[in-house]
Parts: C-alpha cells; sequence; structure tokens
C-alpha cells in the first residue's frame, strides 16, 4: 500500500517537473535545491582515496546529493518552487549545456573536419586522377600540394598545431567526465566551462580555416 502511495507522489512530482522519466526528477530536485545533502561526504561528493575510484563518495556516487523520499510535502514544496519561469530558465541553461558540449565534442575532429584538409585532399584526388600523381606515398602529396596549393598548405601545418593545442586542453575530458586534479577523481564535464577555455583556439581555428573557401 505504501509503495502505491510512493508511485502516486512520484507520478505527480513528475507532472508539476515535467519529466518523462523517473530519472529526470533528480537533476530538477537539484535545481530548486530540494535534494538531501549525502551525510557520509557531507556533500562534498568525496571520501577516502581509493585505486578503483578515486576519492568519489560512494554514498552519492560524487553527486554530492541524495534523492529524498518523495512525501506530500516534498511534492507541495516542488509545486510551490517549480514555476514557469524557473522552467524556462532551467530548459534555457540545459539547451545551452547541451550546445557547449556538442562543440568541445567535435573539437577533437577539427583538423581532419576542416575546409583546408578537404581542399587539399581534392586537390590531391583530382591531380591523381589526371595522373599528375602517381604513387601512393605521402610525401608525394605533400609536395604536390606545395607546389599547386602553397597556402592552404602552410595553412594546413598552422591547423595542425592548433588541434595539438585542443586536444592537450581536452586531455582529461573521457566521455561526460573529466578529470579533477585537486581531488584526483572524475567529476561531470561542466561543458560551459570547458566550451569557454577552448574558445580563443577554436575562434584561432576557424580565422585560419575560414580563409580557404
Ligand atoms: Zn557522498
Amino acid at each position: 500500500m505504501a509503495t502505491a502511495t510512493a508511485d502516486k507522489l512520484t507520478t505527480e512530482l513528475m507532472g508539476i517537473l515535467g519529466a518523462k522519466k523517473p530519472e529526470n526528477i533528480f537533476p530538477r530536485l537539484k535545481a530548486l535545491e530540494l535534494l538531501d545533502m549525502c551525510g557520509r561526504c557531507c556533500g562534498t561528493g568525496h571520501y577516502s582515496y581509493n585505486a578503483m575510484t578515486g576519492t568519489t563518495c560512494f554514498g552519492c556516487q560524487g553527486r554530492q546529493f541524495l534523492m529524498p523520499k518523495v512525501t506530500r510535502n516534498l511534492v507541495e514544496a516542488v509545486r510551490a518552487k517549480w514555476t514557469a519561469e524557473f522552467a524556462a530558465e532551467y530548459h534555457a541553461k540545459l539547451a545551452a549545456d547541451a550546445a557547449s558540449r556538442k562543440r568541445v565534442e567535435s573539437a577533437r575532429g577539427m583538423y581532419l573536419a576542416s575546409r583546408t584538409v578537404k581542399a587539399l585532399q581534392a586537390g590531391c584526388e583530382a591531380a591523381r586522377e589526371r595522373g599528375e600523381l602517381v604513387g601512393r606515398y605521402w610525401q608525394h602529396e605533400c609536395e604536390w600540394e606545395k607546389r599547386n596549393m602553397p597556402e592552404a598548405a602552410a595553412r594546413r601545418s598552422e591547423l595542425y598545431t592548433i588541434q595539438k593545442y585542443i586536444d592537450k586542453a581536452l586531455e582529461g575530458v573521457v566521455g561526460a567526465k573529466e578529470w579533477d586534479k585537486a581531488t584526483r577523481s572524475y567529476k561531470p564535464a561542466d561543458w560551459t566551462a570547458i566550451d569557454a577555455r577552448l574558445a580563443p583556439l577554436l575562434a584561432q581555428f576557424e580565422a585560419l580555416d575560414s580563409q580557404t573557401v
């Protein structure tokens, strides 16, 4: 009986929050500051170090908070705080985060996807079809590029250097997590912050690459 009531309250909670899945409740309650602080790590997400998981707290899996018991009181507190305005702000932040994540994740492949590299590849391919390029050694292609597309060839090496800096800046970002030196553990990637860190490199890359038409 108690479970049926809890299920009903959870369904009601999802309705108020516009949550399609039960797992959407947790992040929304976090934004509303209605989660319970993890008592094991006192809300730090970290506990004693071990080789497997670093210092990530077992109690909350590093999330710092725990899902509170779903009661009538909680449902009413959520109803009062989750206003249309709050929801709009929450979803705007989510969308901005998703856009940042997309930019960060595509940054690793920028060099290969660049207009400059594509133009050089297309140039070499056409030359090979015309019979100007024989053999399949990259040296032949590099020489052909330098002779026939010197500006793009020079740009290519600069773009390659910027890509190395980008890769370096993304060291420690694995999947949706990033390594936190201070706590010696992975934490959920802060896409907005990583995006901001990469921004000057991405701008430099784009400015150079856009010279290839
Ligand atoms: Zn904890």
